[in-house]
């Protein structure tokens, strides 16, 4: 049995973070990761010369903590278009935001996304999320995302055609019964900066952590099973049989596993995602612009081109297609390709019957369920010595995963001074 000072079970996002926090305090822990490679629910994998993100996902730019922790310029972060493209009625409409592309108010104030009323109700949202106070809005009045829509005053067609399969998109959420304080988190963030794609696809984000730790501090390929109480110490079993001691434990892995882990009572409901990538010959969309269904009827929610947003996604001559469906639909792979593809091609013409597919992510645990009440901030100290992280401590974002590893270490740092 080997002897180490602190264990942090799990090298995702929140791992990390808490390990780059303590190394900074003086302390060398020990990341345990089950699988081949950190990062977690945040990998890339390169396949055929194309970068395929294990889900879309994308990094926003104004995330406080991602600020401060990671390196933004060396990501080579590529922005998407401040709006979205609006698929409708047999035709694609464009909603921008006229205070970042003024070009764009026409083509805005123009379309049949909305009624014009709606886009001065916008203006006047936008200009809410703007001065809110990032850290007051989650002590306001809160509803779900679905009730504080209704309730917005914006009409049945701007909500159908835009907020649903926007908000769908990001919080995974059919019912949209998530907290009304990530609708305001959410659009505070897209108020303040962009949402981009690192170059070197959303794994490099993972990877520039990881970097900064010294050598010999994760150990993948080990799963830890259990962990028992040993004196002032906690015994850290694996899968093949070997046992660690530390004097403190942190438990980063997803909830289901962490309440495995700890026997702690907490909420482990999620929201499932499945992405469909497919290659092909001419870019559907040269644009790096979200597009959205906005009729509401077809299994693809959103869709974009990575590699026109970053043309690192996808080998010269070749464009990479990122068709994303909210949950994880039972169909078999072939009968799930050919109903997205059928989608597709009233979208984009035959061209998409020519679609390589490329590969099929079905993710069941994508994002934490964040109904009201949601409370961030939530107690990581199970007892001296036992910690947990990961985005159920907080939101169910990258920024949450960061805040919950910086946290959780914080307060082992306080507990070992006593
Ligand atoms: C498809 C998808 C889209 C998303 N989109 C966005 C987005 O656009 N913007 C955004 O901000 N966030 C997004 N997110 C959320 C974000 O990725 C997560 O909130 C964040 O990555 C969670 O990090 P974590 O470290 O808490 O958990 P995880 O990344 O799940 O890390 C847990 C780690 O623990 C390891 N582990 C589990 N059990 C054990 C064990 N017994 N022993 C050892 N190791 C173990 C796992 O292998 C894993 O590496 C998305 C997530 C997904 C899946």
């Amino acid at each position: 049995m080997s002897d180490v000072s602190v264990i942090i079970i799990g090298g995702g996002v929140a791992g990390l973070a808490c390990a780059m926090r303590l190394q900074e305090a003086g302390v060398e822990p020990l990341i345990i990761e089950a699988s081949y490679q950190v990062g977690g629910r945040v990998r890339t994998d390169a396949v055929e010369g194309f970068l395929l993100d294990r889900g879309f996902q994308v990094l926003l730019t104004a995330y406080p903590e991602a600020r401060r922790v990671l390196n933004l310029a060396a990501l080579g972060l590529r922005p998407f278009y401040p709006g979205a493209l609006i698929r409708k009625d047999g035709r694609f409409m464009r909603l921008g935001d006229p205070w970042r592309r003024p070009w764009d108010t026409f083509a805005t104030l123009s379309s049949r996304a909305g009624t014009l009323w709606d886009k001065l109700r916008i203006a006047q949202l936008r200009a809410e999320w703007a001065t809110a106070d990032v850290d007051a809005i989650f002590s306001r009045p809160e509803t779900t995302t679905a009730d504080a829509l209704r309730k917005s005053g914006l009409s049945e067609q701007i909500m159908g055609s835009f907020f649903r399969p926007f908000l769908r998109g990001i919080f995974l959420d059919p019912e949209l019964a998530t907290s009304s304080h990530m609708l305001a988190f959410v659009m505070r963030m897209f108020v303040d900066g962009s949402a981009a794609l690192p170059a070197r696809g959303i794994g490099a984000i993972p990877d520039q952590i990881a970097l900064t730790l010294r050598p010999g501090a994760i150990r993948t390929n080990a799963r830890v099973t259990a962990l028992r109480a040993s004196g002032a110490e906690t015994l850290v079993h694996l899968s093949h049989g070997e046992v660690l001691a530390a004097s403190s434990v942190v438990v980063a892995t997803e909830a289901p596993e962490a309440l495995l882990l700890t026997d702690v009572d907490f909420g482990i409901a999620a929201h499932g995602v499945t992405c469909v990538y497919f290659a092909a010959e001419a870019a559907p969309i040269e644009e790096p612009i979200l597009v959205l269904d906005g009729d509401g009827g077809g299994l693809v929610n959103n869709l974009c081109v990575p590699s026109a947003v970053s043309r690192s996604y996808a080998p010269a001559g070749a464009h990479l297609v990122s068709a994303s469906v909210v949950g994880v639909p039972s169909l078999p792979d072939g009968v799930l390709e050919a109903t997205i593809r059928e989608q597709m091609t009233r979208w984009f013409g035959q061209a998409a019957e020519h679609w390589r597919h490329l590969r099929t992510y079905r993710i069941p645990y994508a994002l934490p369920a964040q109904d009201p009440p949601l409370i961030p901030g939530k107690p990581v100290r199970v007892r001296r010595g036992l910690y947990l992280c990961g985005d159920h401590r907080e939101t169910s974002t990258l920024n949450g995963a960061l805040v919950s590893g910086r946290r959780a270490a914080e307060t082992l740092l306080e507990d070992q001074r006593g």
